[in-house]
């Protein structure tokens, strides 16, 4: 279990349920790594998801799957890097087929000071020249001088390792239910909430940033791992899939509708673009968009009133994030462990 400085022990309401059924609602990534590590704890678990098993209406759908501590760290608090090198290893061990590749960065030459500024804010990294560059990812030849490479970083295809998570935590003993809103009475024993934005009727400062994605597809270049585009406004970034298609994400806008504007598009594109201009014949599959729950400081929460928790806020970082707020949840309810930085309770 993992204890950090801000982690004690305490007596909890549910400490002394430790045999409790659990009932998770919402079966994105947080509810699926809740649902899984409870189950292989030995509790009984319900896993109750509204939607059907394409899992569209989740925002985990639309996600790029980056596991990226180091990366992150360049806009978020130490929490964001503490919680995600601990789920790193929590995605090594249950899932070790996970592609460990590392992550690249690379700018253009108009776009060095901000380069400069995510190598200064960031750590574990190494700088490569043009050729270890053009070795690592050979479709990348002659394309940038230099890049950021994070060696320990990982990726998730989230709309595979979704319905892997589901299919692990039923191999587990749990249940789950898709098509499913449950009522209260249905409701067993310890309940974690984890349904992301549509939890706002309980968690009112609860806010939608919206993400958009465009799916492309080609055969002229291959990547075998994410690569960000330093960008004036956003972290722009390719990230491989499987089928010789690209995911290109994604913009962080403060709205909460659905669809992609056209300027989004034309950055995204752009963006593509630049990485490679054999993008430009690539045939677009998919456009989207996804609501990231955040709360408003943008960290992950989870709040504790007697036997209903919930796992929330988990903002850009929810395939980052998910193992180790499932770890710290299980530490409570079977050993009343409170982790001050990350759990409120009523
Ligand atoms: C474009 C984009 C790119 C992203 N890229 C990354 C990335 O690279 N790395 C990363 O770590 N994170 C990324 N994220 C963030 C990540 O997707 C989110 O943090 C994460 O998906 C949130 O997961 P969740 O389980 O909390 O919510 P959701 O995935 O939305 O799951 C909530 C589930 O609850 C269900 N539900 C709601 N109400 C009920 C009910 N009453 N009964 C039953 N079920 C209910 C919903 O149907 C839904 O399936 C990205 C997000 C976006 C939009």
């Amino acid at each position: 279990m993992f204890q950090s400085s801000d982690t004690q022990r305490g007596r909890s309401p549910v400490a002394s349920r430790a045999e409790s059924p659990v009932s998770v609602i919402g079966a994105g990534v947080a509810g699926a790594w809740q649902a899984l590590l409870f189950a292989k704890a030995g509790h009984a678990v319900t896993l109750h998801e509204r939607s059907d098993k394409t899992m569209t209406q989740s925002t985990s759908y639309w996600a790029g799957g980056m596991l990226a501590p180091w990366c992150e760290a360049e806009t978020s608090e130490p929490l964001i890097s503490r919680l995600g090198i601990r789920s790193l290893k929590l995605w090594r061990e249950h899932f070790p087929q996970t592609p460990f590749n590392g992550s690249l960065v690379v700018a253009h030459p108009r776009d060095r000071a901000d380069f400069e500024r995510f190598a200064r804010l960031t750590t574990g990294h190494k700088r490569l020249d043009a050729g270890a560059l053009n070795e690592l990812e050979p479709s990348l030849e002659g394309r940038f001088r230099e890049g950021l490479f994070y060696a320990d970083e990982g990726h998730v295809e989230p709309r595979r390792v979704l319905p892997e998570l589901h299919a692990r935590f039923a191999a587990a003993g749990g249940t789950l239910k898709f098509n499913n809103d449950p009522a209260e009475d249905d409701l067993d024993g310890v309940v974690i909430d984890c349904r992301g934005i549509f939890a706002r009727d309980r968690q009112a400062s609860l806010r939608g940033v919206k993400g958009e994605i465009i799916l492309i597809e080609t055969d002229e270049i291959k990547l075998s791992r994410p690569v960000r585009l330093i960008h004036p406004r956003w972290p722009l970034y390719v990230i491989p899939r499987g089928g010789n298609r690209f995911m290109l994400g994604a913009t962080s806008i403060e709205a909460e509708d659905n669809g992609v504007s056209v300027r989004s598009a034309l950055e995204l594109l752009g963006a593509a673009y630049a990485v490679h201009p054999a993008f430009a014949e690539a045939r677009i599959v998919e456009f989207g968009s996804g609501l990231r729950p955040a709360f408003p400081d943008n960290l992950p929460r989870i709040a504790i009133d007697k036997h209903k928790i919930a796992v929330n806020g988990l903002y850009r970082h929810g395939f980052l994030l998910a193992p180790a707020l499932a770890e710290l949840t299980l530490g409570y309810v079977q050993r009343g462990v409170i982790d001050n930085e990350v759990m409120q309770c009523a």
